[in-house]
């Protein structure tokens, strides 16, 4: 096998325009699995651990840019302001798989038990892809991730990073596992309000064949607060009956199927029992001065 080592983003698309077929690796957290495995054994891979292009972020026009080869343990160290992102890298595997392991390589792998989506979903996050040749493309999340490991990258593309713009108001990210550590989510759930806008954004992971959105939840409890009037006053109390029917609603945006991990009444049970607790500590957090 061929490892072709770029040192510049340059070089990394001048490589992928020649070898459309060489696989990209970043971290090599899940690819290393499956080659260990014998269920992969590309003819060429390009390292891009070198490429310095990838490994950053940024903040420009209200916009956050988190560049595909930033590892997790850079984000919990770096992007502190960024709870539900900082609390989903924390979730993941251990100390040395968050030293190595990238959001561009859960975007790669896409699947949907990749802690990191859910956030981005959350965020309304497009993924930029960029090619030699064709030059840059941004793609929403929901139009990169078409299926349970399956995305809408071209074979002369690589994955530069994810952009969202800026949203304030409080979030969270938690997940249901076997333990509480090294674990694969049997279900996970980022919550975000957008204060702005008046709106709450609900992600699921582990829980369908891809990132889910639970865009009825959303709309209700946006209608709630409006009607209760606590968008403007956040010391305004959101019934148990609200928060209750908000539980169900993402429930029932849940495609769950049984597998080893867990059956799929456990899982939407686990969505139902996430969405509570991730409510009301936003609505909590609403109350104190900390995310403003
Ligand atoms: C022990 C263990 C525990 C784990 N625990 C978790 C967990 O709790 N939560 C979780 O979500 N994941 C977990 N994982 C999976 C893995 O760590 C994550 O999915 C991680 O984000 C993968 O990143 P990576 O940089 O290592 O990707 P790699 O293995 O390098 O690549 C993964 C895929 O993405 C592609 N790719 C990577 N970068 C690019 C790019 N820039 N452009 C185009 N394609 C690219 C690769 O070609 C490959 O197909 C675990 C893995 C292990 C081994």
């Amino acid at each position: 096998m061929e490892v072709l080592l770029p040192h510049s983003l340059e070089e990394a698309l001048a490589i992928k325009g020649e070898r459309p077929e060489a696989t990209p690796i970043a971290g090599g957290t899940d690819l290393m699995v499956d080659l260990n495995f014998g269920r992969l054994r590309p003819a060429a891979m390009i390292d891009l651990s070198r490429v310095a292009e990838l490994a950053s972020w940024q903040q420009e026009d209200g916009h956050v840019f988190l560049g595909a080869g930033l590892t997790y343990a850079t984000i919990v160290k770096e992007m502190p302001e960024f709870k539900p992102l900082v609390q989903a890298s924390r979730s993941v595997g251990s100390p040395q798989i968050r030293n190595r392991g990238t959001v561009g390589g859960n975007l790669g792998t896409a699947s949907p038990a990749g802690d990191a989506l859910p956030v981005l979903a959350a965020y309304d996050a497009d993924v930029v892809l960029r090619s030699r040749a064709r030059g840059e493309r941004s793609l929403a999340w929901h139009a990169f991730l078409t299926g349970p490991k399956k995305t809408a990258i071209a074979p002369d593309e690589l994955i530069i990073g994810t952009r969202w713009r800026r949203l304030r108001g409080p979030g969270s990210f938690s997940k249901i596992g076997t333990r509480n550590a090294m674990v694969i989510s049997v279900a996970g759930l980022c919550l975000v309000v957008d204060e702005e806008n008046g709106a709450v954004k609900v992600a699921l992971g582990s829980v369908g064949p891809t990132i889910l959105r639970a865009t009825e939840a959303e709309q209700q409890i946006a209608a709630a607060m409006t009607s209760s009037g606590a968008w403007q006053d956040s010391s305004i109390t959101i019934t148990e009956q609200v928060i209750d029917e908000f539980g169900s609603l993402v429930a029932a945006a849940a495609k769950p199927l049984d597998d080893v991990r867990g059956t799929a009444a456990y899982r939407r049970h686990g969505c139902r029992v996430l969405a509570r607790r991730a409510l009301i500590w936003a609505l909590n957090e609403r109350r104190l001065p900390a995310w403003l």
